[in-house]
């Protein structure tokens, strides 16, 4: 129980009824209903007595009127929560042990339980030192009820976060809608391209254009709220790479520059020869936020010129300032349009909107991409006159950053075969297979180790690696042909691999890997790759696909991946690449049985692998989501659907070879 002492009076303090001291109290009574109004009230406590004195307005805060104004002090600590105890029992005896001349206030926090049964929570603020009142040493603060205050603040913190997570959760939808949205798109562009390549008359040629513009268009906008939502999920990392400035910036206005010209303007650039040449940075990005700008100025101007122009601004410690701008002569901006113009969605009127399209997004990827390279971006406009968008970025010098090999290093070794690494039959024989349409020969071995050796003895002009391998890895296999001494030891490594999210991009960047191509393997992809790094390659006319009329199994293979690798491979070595997979299938059937009977996730996780990606190159869409589904749940521990989605993988295996057989790609030819 705790022990009441009342004395009388309003004021926490009280002493001898002397004339002075009641003066003393009256003003005491002035503060305390001052503090009352913001809910506080004076503390004090008597070190030699060790009484605590708290103001009235406090005992109503914590439901005990009738308690106080006067406690002994373990009495009062008992009132407060047994968390906040000891730390206030401690910054007590602190204060009063303080003899320092300088104030030195201190803060805590406590809370108490009121009889109802609420928890109210306070503030506590001690003033340092404390005063010496006659004989006295009295410790003083002041108490205030911040519960209100306290749950407010949760509450926004709570909600912050919140919002956060959903802007992430939104983010990363749209990022991976967005990816899923491209490849098809990619697989329209890809076939108008196969079919202007064909025998067209007028009105069909000019309907296959129209869908390859609309096509394009639709591109570019998917490619913006795809690069926008990765910044706002934090996904999009800018690469370090060595790259020529003028060349980037060259490269830009020649994208350009046929539309100035159809708009019949002048786009003019100089290159500054102050202008620093070599240096790292994300040359891609930077080639992106370029374009948009230039392109925008051509949309928006309609007579006059576009003039792009660089200049260093200032150059410490091996790190350029650069300040690029695009300047034209065309519509320009209002200055109350202005502040909007960087934020997503905006355009500056709808009637500009309908007349010259977009979706408003493209100064917001400008916007992100600039903040990402710590840099600055700003518009400078008169309506009716014209605009200079410009940006500043920081860029170190390429000496500044550990080099590596580059594509422009390439091609070293034109015309020396290829060096295919895979442990599965399907995935190396299609390589082989494609490469061989581009002019390349190839030689294929299963593990790392032997990678390793036959760089060593072979002369190769481009290894193309499967990560993972049993034994030694891609990676491992990768850094141990870096350590081959000479020419060999140089031989550009590229991945093939399923993994392609920001994390294993980063993995690539550290290590004996120049660059990557995505499993399935497409092979317009594959062709840019290897061009990149292993030179000219012979492209052949693609002779045109038939497209098939829809039949029953669509829906379990998609044809047109099957018609369009026989366009490329021939039908006869489809055929004997749908042989292998379907043997190799039959085996994979009880391989995947035998893993979920022993429930072992590890081979269950590396059967689901190689499953997604052969049947991937094939078309094979039913097997290759579960592949996908098993993949994706023992990636997150999430073994009782792996196995779920594993027991379904015998019937599917069937459908699939029913189907694959009715409709066999030797037929098609
Ligand atoms: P959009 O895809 O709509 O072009 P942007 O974010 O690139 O999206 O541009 C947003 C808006 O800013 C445009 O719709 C246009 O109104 C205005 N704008 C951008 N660049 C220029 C320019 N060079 N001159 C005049 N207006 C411009």
């Amino acid at each position: 129980m705790v022990q009441r002492s009342r004395s009388r009076g309003t004021g926490p303090t009280r002493r001898n009824g002397s004339a002075a001291s009641a003066a003393h109290s009256d003003r005491e009574a002035v503060f305390e209903r001052a503090l009352a109004a913001s809910n506080q009230s004076l503390l004090e406590w008597n070190v030699a007595s060790d009484r605590v004195t708290v103001g009235a307005c406090f005992w109503t805060q914590i439901g005990r009127p009738d308690a106080g104004p006067s406690l002994a002090l373990p009495d009062f600590l008992e009132l407060v929560s047994p968390d906040d105890r000891a730390t206030l029992a401690e910054l007590l005896r602190r204060s009063a042990a303080y003899t320092g001349d300088v104030p030195a206030d201190v803060a805590t926090s406590m809370r108490l339980a009121t009889p109802q049964g609420d928890v109210r929570e306070f503030t506590v603020a001690l003033s340092r030192p404390c005063l010496q009142i006659g004989d006295a040493r009295i410790v003083a603060g002041v108490v205030g009820d911040a519960t209100e205050a306290l749950r407010l603040k949760r509450e926004l913190v709570e909600a912050r976060n919140l919002a956060e997570t959903a802007n992430r959760t939104k983010s990363e939808f749209v990022a991976t809608i967005s990816h899923e949205i491209r490849t098809p798109i990619n697989g329209i562009l890809g076939m108008t391209g196969l079919l202007l390549d064909t025998t067209l008359n007028a009105e069909q040629l000019d309907f296959a254009r129209t869908v390859q513009e609309s096509g394009q268009a639709l591109m570019e906008i998917v490619t913006d709220i795809l690069d926008f939502s990765k910044v706002e999920a934090g996904k999009l990392e800018l690469e370090q790479i060595p790259f020529d400035l003028p060349d980037v910036i060259s490269g830009a206005v020649r994208i350009t520059e046929p539309r100035a010209t159809a708009k019949g303007l002048m786009l003019k650039w100089e290159p500054d020869e102050r202008l620093p040449k070599t240096m790292s940075g994300d040359p891609g990005r930077l080639r992106q936020v370029l374009l948009n700008l230039i392109s925008n100025a051509i949309k928006f101007t309609e007579r006059g010129h576009v003039e792009v122009r660089a200049r260093l601004l200032q150059k410490k410690n091996h790190v350029a300032r650069i300040r690029f701008e695009i300047e034209d002569t065309g519509i320009g901006i209002s200055e109350a349009a202005r502040p909007k113009l960087f934020q997503k969605f905006s355009q500056v009127d709808s009637t500009i909107a309908r007349r010259y399209g977009g979706t408003g997004l493209g100064l917001a990827v400008c916007k992100s991409l600039v903040d990402l390279m710590a840099g600055d971006i700003g518009v400078d406009s008169t309506l009716g006159q014209g605009s200079t968008f410009w940006f500043e970025v920081a860029l170190p010098d390429a000496k500044a950053v550990p080099e590596r090999a580059q594509p422009t290093d390439a091609p070293r070794h034109a015309g020396a075969p290829v060096l295919v690494v895979d442990d599965n039959t399907v995935n190396s024989r299609l390589l082989v297979a494609l490469l061989a349409r581009m002019g390349h020969t190839a030689d294929v071995v299963d593990t790392g180790w032997k990678a390793v050796d036959a760089a060593r003895h072979g002369n190769y002009g481009l290894v193309l690696m499967d990560v993972q391998l049993p034994g030694l890895d891609g990676y491992e296999a990768a850094a141990a042909i870096r350590a081959l001494s000479g020419r060999r030891g140089d031989v550009p490594i590229v991945a093939v691999t399923a993994d392609a999210g920001e994390r294993d991009r980063e993995r690539y960047r550290h290590s004996a890997i120049n660059d990557f191509v995505l499993k399935p393997v497409d092979a317009r992809e594959l062709g840019t790759v290897v061009r990149r790094w292993a030179g000219a390659t012979v492209e052949r006319e693609e002779p045109p696909v038939a497209q098939a009329p829809p039949q029953p199994g669509d829906e379990i293979i998609d044809r047109s991946v099957v018609s369009t690798l026989a366009a490329r491979i021939g039908a006869a070595k489809t055929g004997e690449l749908v042989d292998l997979y379907v043997t190799d299938l039959r085996d994979r059937i009880g391989r995947v049985r035998d893993a979920v009977a022993a429930r072992d996730i590890n081979t269950l996780r590396r059967e689901a692998h190689d499953l997604r990606s052969t049947s991937g190159s094939l078309g094979l869409t039913r097997l290759f989501a579960v592949g996908e589904a098993i993949q994706a749940a023992a990636l997150e521990g999430n073994e009782t659907v792996a196995f779920a989605a594993a027991a379904k993988v015998e019937d599917i295996s069937h459908q699939t070879i029913a189907a694959l057989l009715a409709a066999d790609p030797r037929r098609l030819g």
